[in-house]
């Protein structure tokens, strides 16, 4: 490997020796990086690799609330300044008992790269809690939300840094973060956070997008194989947001969901999650708190396989879109057994780098990366930003217009700039490489710090 690649690779393996998540996304992306930095020898004068691996800036705070009980508990806040060449930082909020430095760490930079990736003027960060919100009454979420954001409020702001949701923060958490920061502001600021409700200021669209992205994306895929969505079977992990959002634009365009999966394991469904009843049902399982996916599998009579992935059933398309690391190697193997043609990674860094590897080297399969596939979330974010500066509401015909837009801008982007570099049909390389390329233009441009 290019010896310049090699060092600040092995830079961040000692100064984040305890951070495997972020470590593994930055030998992910840098090892892309290859052919760049060999023609452009001026970003290893300038340490633009060095000064990328490492965040702008990222602050910790002490976050303290009351359980119903009167009882005091003590969590730690986070939020992450990646890179804000190209834009206000942006990226959501991780609320999550195993939240700690390095998950927030490896979410920021990809959120770098993402948001390159949209083309839309917003920088990459990252932020969240060790706070684990299940089993959490309503009042004591939004006690827990208040004294988060009475730390949070004074490194944000419109123009500043813009969280937004992210597992274990939706709707109702980012309304009870906006009214605290109304209040400490004492102004309607509202484009300081993304994915809020709709009467304040949220984009029609938002809670969809990142499903609906995923999709549109992988209608793309498909196209370039000759092939379309309808008619086939997907494998998704997670039956949260994200997953909702694929199993309904998977059914309006006649293809079927057909395992979901949860902590406790995964289920299959044959007729696939495909009616209004199953899809809405996913809702009410992430309001109930319970984070139990066995719940689909009582409810509607279909098999549940305890402590198992569904990786390895026989579907066309498998999505990993419930967290990172969920497909190891030994996954990996069971997925190419199965036949499955097309692996579409959804939730951030859900392959880890062997398993990515086997999986990318395997002539029948075409792999498409997370950071690709879902900046269809964080694109309508932006498009919730604008339409915030501008006090308007667009419909959600125009909302969806655009991101489908987005999501096929992406794609033919990833897919030019890995032929640029003679890479052939390469997604993972290409997106990595295009999401690069306008944050290096950035940072060259505005000189070194
Ligand atoms: N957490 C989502 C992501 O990873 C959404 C971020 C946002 O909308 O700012 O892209």
């Amino acid at each position: 490997m290019n010896t310049y690649l090699s060092s600040v690779i092995e830079h961040v393996k000692v100064r984040h020796a305890n951070e495997p998540e972020f470590v593994q996304t930055v030998e992910e992306v840098l090892s892309s990086l290859e052919p760049v930095v060999e023609k452009h020898p001026e970003y290893e004068e300038a340490d633009l690799l060095g000064r990328m691996v490492e965040p702008e800036r990222m602050f910790t705070f002490r976050v303290v609330w009351e359980d119903d009980r009167g009882g005091f508990h003590t969590n730690i806040g986070y939020r992450c300044q990646f890179n804000g060449a190209i834009g206000p930082y942006k990226g959501g909020l991780r609320f999550q008992k195993d939240v700690y430095p390095g998950i927030i760490k490896f979410l920021g930079f990809e959120q770098t790269f993402k948001n390159s990736l949209t083309g839309l003027p917003i920088g990459g960060g990252k932020g969240g809690s060790d706070f684990d919100p299940a089993g959490k009454s309503d009042a004591e979420i939004m006690r827990f939300c208040q004294s988060f954001m009475q730390a949070l409020y004074r490194y944000i702001g419109p123009d500043v840094d813009v969280p937004a949701g992210d597992m274990g923060v939706g709707a109702r958490e980012i309304g009870y973060l906006y009214g605290e920061y109304r209040r400490l502001k004492g102004a309607f600021e509202n484009g300081v956070l993304t994915g809020k409700g709709f009467s304040y200021g949220g984009s029609l669209i938002r809670p969809e997008a990142t499903g609906f992205g995923a999709v549109y994306y992988l209608e793309n895929v498909l196209k370039h194989e000759g092939e379309s969505v309808e008619g086939k079977t997907i494998a998704c992990a997670g039956f949260g947001n994200v997953t909702w959002g694929i199993c309904k634009k998977a059914a309006e365009l006649g293809a079927k969901v057909v395992t979901l999966s949860g902590p406790d394991g995964y289920i299959y469904d044959p007729d696939g999650v495909v009616t209004e009843e199953k899809v809405g049902y996913l809702l009410e399982m992430r309001n109930s708190g319970r984070n139990k996916v066995k719940d689909y599998a009582d409810k509607f009579g279909v098999e549940f396989f305890p402590g198992e992935k569904p990786w390895g059933r026989e579907v066309d398309i498998c999505m990993p879109s419930a967290m990172q690391n969920d497909v190891d190697y030994r996954q990996a193997q069971r997925i190419i057994v199965s036949g499955a043609k097309y692996y579409i990674e959804v939730a951030n860094m859900p392959t880890t780098n062997d398993a990515l590897k086997l999986l990318m080297s395997q002539p029948h399969m075409t792999v498409a990366p997370s950071k690709a596939v879902n900046a269809g979330g964080v694109a309508t974010s932006a498009l919730e930003m604008a339409q915030n500066s501008e006090r308007l509401v667009w419909t959600a015909g125009e909302v969806d217009r655009q991101l489908r837009q987005i999501m096929d801008t992406i794609y033919k982007m990833s897919v030019e700039a890995a032929a640029q570099y003679g890479l052939g049909y390469d997604l993972v390389s290409g997106a990595n490489i295009a999401g690069f390329q306008r944050v290096a233009d950035a940072m060259m441009a505005q000189g070194v710090f």
